[in-house]
């Protein structure tokens, strides 16, 4: 860490977006003393009146240009389909010498649709907080949530190395462990690592909805066997992850694509009764998570 152990401290902080990981971060800010001032802007005046309501911001500004105005630090924390267009608003508002970062789950097409609205003199340092809920909105936020969990950043060649050291730092300081990777590979990683099972459990569960009225209620009453667990998943935000998926396309074919092939393996071991098949996979997967867990990731 470039900033040694000097703790890092922003002016004044703006956050675009008061949601889950907006509303997390400010309450981590504060919390840990990382910025003189926090100036939040959501789209709506009733977000924008609760997160003043809770405390996380000191100020609530109604566009996101306002909101940048002398800002040190620019958090973008929106849906990653709008955060191109947000980058366009702010462009001309943004202070020279600010950083901008965003927390957006996929990285190739917010650095593509953020980069060209930066103007010279401004560091862009894409970020991605891996760490989430189900739940979204201010009031589902805690300062606690970004503890002990990775936060990868994706900045492009050439970006200024103290404006990226400061964002590492920034979550450092809340409690996160830093990598650095180039964006496509980001997009691969989280494609198979989280894309795919929300996607899987959105199936899942959607498969459960369409099922007959009687067999629907006794699906609800034996949950407990496993199909609760996607159901939780399948509850997260529907807007984050359709952009999720729109934006990360192209990773998220070539990984169902694999988990196809491997899914039509398990097909023809049940229909040939090819037990050894079965259980040769089952260890293999369970070792796999032996070492999640031993990795502290469980
Ligand atoms: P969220 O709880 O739904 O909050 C989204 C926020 O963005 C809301 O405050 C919303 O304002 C605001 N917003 C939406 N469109 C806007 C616009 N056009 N202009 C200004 N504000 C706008 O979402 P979240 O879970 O915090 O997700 C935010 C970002 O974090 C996404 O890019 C997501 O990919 C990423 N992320 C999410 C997770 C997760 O598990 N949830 C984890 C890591 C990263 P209103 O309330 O007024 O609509």
């Amino acid at each position: 860490m470039a900033e040694g152990r000097k703790k890092v401290y922003f002016e004044r902080v703006a956050l675009i977006g008061l949601g889950l990981i907006g509303s997390s971060l400010a309450r981590a800010i504060k919390r840990h003393g990382l910025a003189g001032e926090i100036v939040g802007h959501a789209r709506s005046q009733e977000t924008r009146e609760l997160a003043l309501g809770l405390g996380f911001i000191d100020r609530a500004a109604d566009s996101a240009a306002a909101a940048v105005k002398g800002a040190d630090l620019v958090v973008i924390a929106v849906p990653v389909g709008v955060t191109g267009a947000i980058a366009q608003e702010i462009s001309p508002a943004l202070d020279p010498g600010a950083i901008v970062t965003d927390v957006g789950s996929v990285k190739g097409a917010v650095v593509d649709a953020v980069a060209p609205h930066i103007p010279d003199g401004v560091h862009f340092v894409p970020a991605h907080p891996v760490a989430g809920t189900e739940e979204s909105g201010p009031e589902a936020g805690f300062a606690e949530l970004f503890e002990g969990r990775w936060c990868i950043l994706t900045p492009p060649p050439g970006t200024d190395e103290a404006a990226v050291a400061r964002v590492e730092a920034l979550w450092r300081a809340v409690g996160s462990k830093v990598d650095s990777m180039d964006p496509r590979h980001h997009d691969m990683v989280l494609a198979i690592t989280s894309h795919l099972p929300h996607l899987i459990a959105y199936t899942i569960v959607g498969t459960a909805t369409d099922l007959e009225t009687h067999l629907q209620r006794e699906v609800i009453k034996f949950a407990a066997g496993g199909f609760r667990d996607f159901t939780r998943i399948a509850a997260s935000d529907p807007v984050m992850w359709r952009d999720v998926f729109l934006a990360n396309k192209d990773a998220v074919l070539e990984m169902l694509g694999r988990f196809d092939e491997d899914l039509t393996a398990l097909q023809r071991a049940i229909r040939y009764g090819d037990g050894a098949a079965l259980e040769e996979i089952f260890k293999r997967t369970r070792a796999i998570r032996r070492s999640i867990v031993e990795a502290g990731q469980a």
